[in-house]
């Protein structure tokens, strides 16, 4: 029998149907949350990143502010935005669209926006809180995978997970995430990366695999288990001619083969991804929240 394929977009769809009721209500209570988004140069993954993102506020009722820049923006001028944004009370999350041109310090960028707004969760102070296991904004996709498991009753606790990949992004809070001692935590990890030697074998001791190494098809049916969940974050664009637009996303499993042997799978489009976006979704209601509470309490 092959895996269950699940549903990333009914997922997603969900959790926006929840945030929609909490934004409806925090608007009628005189707080609109909002989000601010910062796009700087012509990356076409990232415009239809921003894109989707300023579709996703509109649906569930987020007022989103969109500032596109240039690729030769300075960053004293990123800097300034994101002082204005920090002050503005209408903006309750602010988003800067990675990557950024090379020339810019991304961790000076990331640093500058207010903790308290730093609704994708890559401010040291949140990245810091995550590690401590204190309250934080959760990075948008560790948290929409965790979500993931949790709709679909696949325990974290005390499973044994194999993640690959350690990244800034999504492997390294991923991994602060599920093997501490709190919420989506307590999972026996093992963490793979470039300089893990004999994968296969690591990856056989999984319950549930993760994948995020930005390869194509990296891994595949005969590198698993029988019975494995297997969620795939990887997004890939490859050339397929047979395409519009000349390319095709794929993941970093061999969808076809990983199917086969796989107890659960998540595709890709249609996977993580969409569940990411909710996810953005839900840090900046939250942060809005926290807001209307703390201007309440005042
Ligand atoms: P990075 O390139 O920053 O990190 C890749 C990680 O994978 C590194 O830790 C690297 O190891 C490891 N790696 C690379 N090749 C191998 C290999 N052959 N075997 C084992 N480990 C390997 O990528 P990101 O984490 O930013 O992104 C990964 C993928 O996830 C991309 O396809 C990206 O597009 C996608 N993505 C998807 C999101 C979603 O919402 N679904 C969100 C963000 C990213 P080392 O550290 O040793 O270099």
């Amino acid at each position: 029998m092959g895996a269950k394929i699940i549903d990333g977009k009914a997922i997603a769809a969900g959790i926006r149907g929840e945030i929609a009721r909490t934004v409806s209500k925090l608007t009628l209570e005189g707080t609109r949350p909002g989000l601010g988004v910062v796009l700087v140069g012509q990356n076409p993954a990232s415009i239809s990143y921003v894109n989707s993102k300023e579709n996703d506020c509109d649906e569930v009722g987020i007022y989103s502010h969109d500032i596109r820049l240039p690729a030769n923006t300075s960053e004293s001028e990123l800097l300034h935005i994101i002082d204005n944004l920090n002050h503005n009370p209408r903006i309750h999350g602010i988003l800067v669209q990675l990557p950024l041109p090379k020339d810019m310090n991304e961790a000076r960028i990331i640093a500058a926006i207010l903790p308290e707004k730093d609704v994708d969760g890559f401010h040291p102070a949140n990245l810091g809180r995550l590690l401590l296991n204190l309250d934080c904004f959760i990075p948008c996709t560790p948290y929409g995978i965790v979500k993931i498991l949790e709709i679909e009753n696949i325990p974290i606790e005390g499973a044994e997970i194999v993640l690959v990949g350690r990244s800034r992004i999504v492997g390294a809070p991923l991994a602060n995430l599920l093997f501490r001692k709190g919420y989506g935590g307590n999972a026996t990890l093992t963490v793979c990366h470039s300089y893990t030697r004999n994968i296969e074998k690591v990856l056989s001791r999984g319950d549930i695999i993760i994948v995020a190494t930005g390869n194509p098809g990296l891994i595949k049916g005969n590198m698993i288990r029988n019975g494995t969940v297997v969620i795939d974050v990887g997004i890939n664009r490859v050339e397929d001619s047979s395409r519009r637009k000349g390319y095709k996303l794929v993941g970093d499993v061999d969808f076809d083969s990983v199917k086969q042997v796989a107890k659960a799978i998540t595709p890709v489009p249609g996977g993580v991804g969409p569940v990411t976006r909710a996810m953005l979704l839900w840090n900046t209601a939250v942060a809005a929240q926290r807001f209307h509470t703390d201007r309440k309490e005042v």
